[in-house]
């Protein structure tokens, strides 16, 4: 079969489409026939060595997948041969004591598909069958690869981790990604009000045409200035952060006493000063959020199909220009997903 692997770390140039053998699966395994996978900022991370997340050379990346089911092994029962599935790209121990009270999202064991794992950047992936989520019939394939990272994540941060609320107010960090995106639905549908930050006027029009309030270039306005304006001196009361350093720190600042900050990312610098008097003064909160449960995603999934949320795709490009999509990402130039076909 095709993929794309990479065999040392490097710029986008090291991506190589290439033949590999064809996944075997086991027991309780399902191979899958990749129709979509969404590529995400942390294969670049994974591809130019700076990931912290185990890898070994030659690699396949590719955590988010939906596909059909194109055989399974003995034993897996979960699902059945031509069925549209996407996989859970997070697939935990079932054994551990995280996973026992439900906690999967904070396994101990856990492996994650693309990373120790090879991924969907490849036309056949193969999984534990009980990781694959049905896709709703009235679901596009790109959609579905599109869900995990971007509603998913939002959904456990705003929801369960922050706890919005009706009324409140959010600043969504980075508004134009596909997480950003799906912040902002999450929000609105909360019936919270949006203020969106993001690095580009194009950006921000769409945010706004997503029906944020209000949006800010972090670029080329003091982004707390422009916060505090907006909401009369008060400060927001949740802040959605995911892209740490500058970004972080400024964000942090348009809180108000009591407010939230729910932070789901990094990789605008991983390690922030933070000032503990002005933390406890103010009584903010800052909440980590890892990812999703199977439960959330299924609820997603019915909202996706009932059209409530909607995944923001940029574009879709042919598995073999995967390149071309690292550098869409690099030049930070999509709004929403970019996704790749096999
Ligand atoms: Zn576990």
């Amino acid at each position: 079969m095709k993929a794309v692997r990479f065999h040392e770390y490097g710029d986008a140039s090291v991506l190589r489409y290439e033949d590999v053998p064809e996944p075997v699966i086991g027991v309780g395994e399902a191979l899958v026939r990749v129709r979509a996978a969404a590529v995400n900022h942390v294969d670049i991370d994974m591809r130019d060595g700076s990931s912290r997340l185990p890898i070994s050379l030659p690699h396949t990346l590719g955590f988010e997948v939906a596909g059909d089911v194109a055989a399974l092994g003995e034993g897996a029962s979960d699902a059945h041969v031509g069925q549209r599935v996407a996989p859970q790209y997070q697939i935990h121990c079932r054994q551990c004591p995280r996973c026992i009270e439900g906690e999967h999202s904070l396994c101990q064991h856990t492996q994650m598909l693309g990373v120790q794992l090879p991924g969907g950047y490849a036309e056949y992936v193969k999984v534990p069958a009980w990781t694959l989520l049905p896709i709703p019939d009235d679901v596009s394939y790109a959609d579905a690869a599109a869900v995990q990272t971007t509603l998913g994540t939002a959904w456990h941060a705003l929801i369960r981790r922050a706890n919005l609320r009706a009324g409140e107010t959010v600043l969504v960090s980075a508004a134009g990604s596909g997480v950003g995106t799906a912040a902002i639905q999450i929000a609105l549908r909360a019936g919270a009000r949006v203020i969106a930050s993001a690095g580009s006027a194009e950006k921000l029009e769409l945010a706004m045409r997503l029906g944020a309030s209000a949006a800010v270039n972090y670029r080329e306005q003091d982004l707390t200035a422009v916060v505090r304006e907006f909401t009369h001196g008060k400060g927001v009361d949740v802040v959605f952060e995911h892209v740490g350093g500058k970004v972080f720190e400024a964000s942090l600042k348009t809180l108000r006493p009591n407010g939230r900050m729910v932070v789901a990312g990094g990789h605008g610098g991983e390690v922030v000063p933070l000032d503990l008097i002005v933390l406890f003064r103010n009584q903010w909160s800052v909440i980590g959020c890892q990812r999703q449960t199977e439960a959330e995603l299924r609820q997603i999934f019915d909202l996706v199909s009932s059209g409530e949320l909607r995944p923001t795709i940029h574009t879709v490009l042919p598995l073999s220009e995967a390149a071309q999509a690292h550098r869409i990402l690099e030049r930070r130039e999509q709004f929403g997903k970019v996704i790749l076909t096999p």
